[in-house]
């Protein structure tokens, strides 16, 4: 059975493949600045990543919970986002922000850390060359051919 999944930008950067219905919150998307990630990113935009602002009484009650942690000067807006849209969706939050799991675990939110072992997270991106199809491990310029290198999803 595959559930609901909320991920924070890490997700995108990192590459991480995540299998389910995946939540992200709008914040989170301007935290997502390198090339690659924004690759990564429209691939899970194409997979049907939902992109939903949270519902304002989940960020009052997740805003009230990390003020009652003393979590709440660590958080950013996005964090606070994300936790709420976890609330309403009861969903599975994945992150290794440390305050976010911390105020998770208060609100009876489920967290899965990126590099933790047990959710389906695989790393499956390779960069290929448009021009002669070169596979690269870092190489944004083909070498050989000089053609651009881009990053690519792996099949499931
Ligand atoms: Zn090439």
């Amino acid at each position: 059975m595959m559930g609901a999944y909320v991920v924070d930008a890490s997700v995108f950067m990192y590459g991480l493949r995540v299998f389910g219905t995946i939540y992200t919150v709008p914040r989170v998307l301007s935290e997502v600045r390198s090339s690659d990630a924004e690759v990564i990113l429209q691939t899970f935009i194409k997979e049907g990543l939902r992109i939903e602002e949270p519902l304002q009484k989940d960020v009052d009650a997740v805003t009230e919970k990390a003020k009652s942690t003393g979590d709440y000067v660590k958080l950013s807006q996005a964090d606070i986002d994300l936790l709420a849209k976890a609330l309403e969706v009861s969903g599975t939050l994945v992150t290794d922000d440390y305050s976010v799991q911390n105020v998770a675990a208060r609100l009876g939110i489920e967290t899965q850390q990126i590099r933790q072992a047990g959710i389906k997270l695989a790393l499956s991106w390779r960069r290929r060359c448009v021009g002669c199809g070169r596979l690269y491990d870092k190489e944004t310029t083909c070498p050989v051919c000089g053609s651009e290198v881009k990053l690519k999803p792996a099949k499931r």
